[in-house]
């Protein structure tokens, strides 16, 4: 299959590709998303054979505004419309009930879908254009970092499928933050774009999934199932180092050798001569770390480093997403250093 490469000039055929049944690769503020109609359930199966996703992770369904929530979802809580008010469009992910036209491959068979509006407007055109729900998980291979340019998109997913609308670098670059409303009180079950602070400003108590900050043990279930897969890994195994900025630098410049890959924040990459090293941001820009956590992620797989230590931020307001993912590419491999 030829993988056709759009400009946001072209919404028209771009939408085409998803009325027809096609995989469309969609840019969003949070990373670049592969979408498919989310009402047909054989395009649908297309997005788990071209990701190598496993069956039982669900998908998130995107829609253009709020006002599309009735039509695919029942018993929907006011808190629902209190958030979209406050961070749609926006990377912030809702659970909620769905209506029996949803395919259950779209839900791995759940009676909850997650809904999405997101920001970024070439997108919200294109499925208004479509008239369709868009299901989409993450553009990337499944188990790798996700793609936050349609460079890496290509990488991943060249001849696999039908096009890619290049709407430039995501803005955010983790994924949206997702919270389940079908639970009281509402819990968040993936921290993102939308901070835990902002979501608690708003409605008052939020739990937060125990998954987000550890790992799983082999008896516990899930609250959803893409919570107990391997996710976000470059090749070379990865070792999070935790503390103050300035002593898990020297930590790691200790214990890494010239085979290492680091991730650090930018003003101690002085510490780290002959190591390829990928910058994310400032210690105290955790917007930036976050932009560029998965490309540096990424950029060791075309490296021969050997194996990985990274620094990472404390789990306040965006760095919780930033920390989270690199837990998880990591495996939970995470040294604390106590103060
Ligand atoms: P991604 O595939 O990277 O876009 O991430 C989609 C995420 O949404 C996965 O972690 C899914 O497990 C989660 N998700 C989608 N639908 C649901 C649902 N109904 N309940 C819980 N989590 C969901
Ligand atoms: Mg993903």
């Amino acid at each position: 299959m030829k993988t056709q490469c759009f400009t946001p000039a072209e919404i028209a055929p771009a939408a085409e590709i998803l009325r027809r049944g096609g995989l469309l690769a969609i840019p969003t503020e949070t990373v670049y998303g592969l979408g498919a109609d989310g009402l047909d359930p054989v395009a649908v199966t297309h997005i788990f054979e071209a990701k190598g996703r496993p069956q039982d992770n669900p998908l998130i369904l995107h829609v253009p505004s709020a006002d599309w929530l009735t039509r695919y979802c029942e018993d929907i809580p006011d808190t629902a419309y209190v958030l979209t008010r406050r961070f749609w469009p926006g990377p912030l992910t809702i659970i909620l009930k769905h209506k029996p036209l949803i395919p259950d491959v779209v839900t791995a068979g759940l009676p909850t879908v997650g809904m999405r509006c997101p920001a970024h407007p070439v997108t919200r055109a294109i499925i208004e254009r479509a008239d369709r729900p868009v299901a989409a998980p993450s553009a990337n291979t499944s188990g790798k970092p996700s793609p936050t340019t349609a460079r890496h998109v290509l990488d991943d997913m060249d001849g696999k499928i039908d096009g890619v609308m290049d709407g430039g670098p995501c803005s955010v670059g983790v994924e949206s933050t997702i919270v389940d409303l079908t639970v009281t009180p509402p819990r968040l079950l993936r921290p993102g774009g939308v901070t835990l602070e902002q979501l608690r400003d708003v409605l008052g108590a939020v739990e937060v999934d125990p998954a987000v900050t550890r790992l799983m043990s082999p008896g516990e279930k899930p609250r959803a199932p893409g919570m107990k897969y391997r996710h976000y890994a470059p090749n070379a195994p990865v070792t999070v180092v935790k503390g103050d900025p300035e002593e898990t630098a020297r930590y790691i410049a200790c214990a890494s050798d010239q085979g290492s890959g680091i991730i650090c924040f930018d003003e101690f990459q002085p510490l780290f001569p002959g190591r390829v090293v990928e910058t994310i941001g400032s210690a105290d820009d955790e917007a930036a770390q976050a932009r560029h956590v998965f490309d540096a992620l990424r950029a060791f797989d075309s490296t021969h480093v050997k194996q990985i230590w990274s620094q990472c931020p404390p789990d306040e307001g965006i760095g919780l997403a930033v920390a989270n993912r690199l837990n998880k590419a990591a495996g939970f491999h995470i040294i604390h250093l106590k103060k």
